[in-house]
């Protein structure tokens, strides 16, 4: 059986004409099944998903997701099918390159494949062995002129803006104005052109930046994960404190699915315009303080997770022990590595608000104590360049 292939931007109707397969097929009396990879964090955070089992288009119809399990496990799936089954996938890039061999062997014991939205690497694959894609297409979302060529995803807003060139760049133009505006008005010396953290916009190249050592830090970061294998496919990657998602969108770059938080609604509006039209890394982000956010998502966990000097604003503000409860709450939440910077009760500026005495030793005790770490590395800041010692746990 030929393998229907359905590629083209966002918006195109890849899902629709699944949906209206698997439908067709079902009124004809054939075994029908949907699939979704649950490896991917970004699908597993979807209610509709998870909870309900829907899969559903953007025009409005639905189906039955009857599988959103693992690349492994879809693998024996695939190796079960019946005969005249039809097999839908979509957002199959989420499955990886590996699965092309298994959709082709079913394919070849008679099943009918549909695969919508593969990867590029997918599709090479499958047209090595035959098997052209169709590109579906549609017309700019923002003009309403030209054909769609490229696209913004708005994830909070859970959409998808399929555009032509020319809206491309104008849409780009704007919210980039509307970024140095935030920038501007925000922390931490507004009215300046000065940031916490670094903004990678040319406009930017010359504006202060308070954290000269995020580079430093994200590079340590990235090695240490390396070291431990770290990206595999669908890892994922949690910032408390994320400021304007220089660590989020650096994870992202390496492979990592990132999530940032951060309780300063202006920094979550200017990292999400960043990542919708410049950085275009899928974070996400979420307005939320540190205590509330960790104390409220036990079930969520991440490969890797960080929090750069976050935890002592909150012993600041609700006392030493619920600084100490969200250690615990990110310790709980990482799977491998957890990095942590934190304000020294010795530094000035805290004016002794902290109510408790810790340095780095004592932290790094602590980590051992409470988080389940196999071991802990404290990385020293006057060796590497940054203000502060890094702490990092591995969990294996
Ligand atoms: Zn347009």
């Amino acid at each position: 059986m030929p393998i229907t292939i359905l590629t083209g931007l966002p918006g195109v109707g890849k899902t629709e004409k699944l949906i209206l397969a698997v439908a067709e097929a079902q009124k004809a009396g054939r075994t029908t099944a949907t699939f979704l990879c649950g490896d991917s964090p970004r699908l597993r955070s979807r209610r509709n998903l998870t909870g309900r089992r829907r899969m559903s288009s953007r025009s409005g119809l639905r189906t039955h997701l009857d599988h959103f399990v693992s690349a492994d496990h879809c693998v024996e799936l695939l190796s079960e099918a019946e005969p005249n089954a039809l097999l839908a996938f979509d957002e199959a890039h989420h499955f990886g390159e590996r699965l092309v061999e298994h959709w082709c062997a079913a394919a070849n014991r008679g099943a009918e494949l549909l695969i919508a939205a593969p990867s590029d690497p997918q599709i090479k694959a499958l047209k090595k062995r035959g098997h052209r894609a169709t590109r579906l297409t549609l017309t700019c979302q923002a003009c309403e002129r030209r054909e769609a060529s490229h696209f913004f995803v708005h994830d909070h807003e859970n959409r998808t803006e399929s555009v032509c060139k020319a809206c491309f760049v104008r849409l780009q133009t704007q919210a980039k104005t509307e970024i140095i505006e935030c920038l501007r008005e925000g922390k931490p010396f507004p009215g300046t052109d000065a940031t916490y953290q670094p903004i990678e916009l040319p406009e930017c190249r010359k504006w202060q930046v308070n954290r000269e050592d995020s580079q430093q830090r994200l590079d340590l970061m990235l090695a240490v994960c390396a070291d431990e294998g770290l990206p595999q496919a669908h890892a994922s990657y949690l910032d408390i404190g994320c400021n304007t998602g220089f660590f989020c969108h650096g994870m992202a770059k390496a492979g990592f699915t990132s999530k940032g938080v951060d309780v300063t609604a202006n920094d979550i509006r200017i990292a999400r315009l960043l990542s919708t039209y410049f950085r275009r890394d899928l974070a996400t982000y979420e307005v939320a303080n540190a205590y509330k956010y960790l104390g409220s998502t036990p079930d969520e966990r991440f490969d890797v997770t960080s929090a750069f000097s976050v935890f002592q604003w909150v012993m600041i503000q609700r006392g030493p022990e619920s600084g100490l409860e969200c250690m615990r709450w990110l310790f709980q939440k990482t799977k491998r590595l957890c990095v942590l910077e934190m304000g020294e009760s010795s530094e000035d500026h805290y004016g002794g608000r902290i109510g408790m005495d810790y340095d780095s030793a004592w932290i790094e005790d602590f980590m051992l104590a409470e988080g389940g770490f196999a071991r802990v590395q404290c990385v020293r800041g006057s060796e590497h360049q940054l203000w502060r010692d890094l702490l990092i746990g591995f969990k294996v």
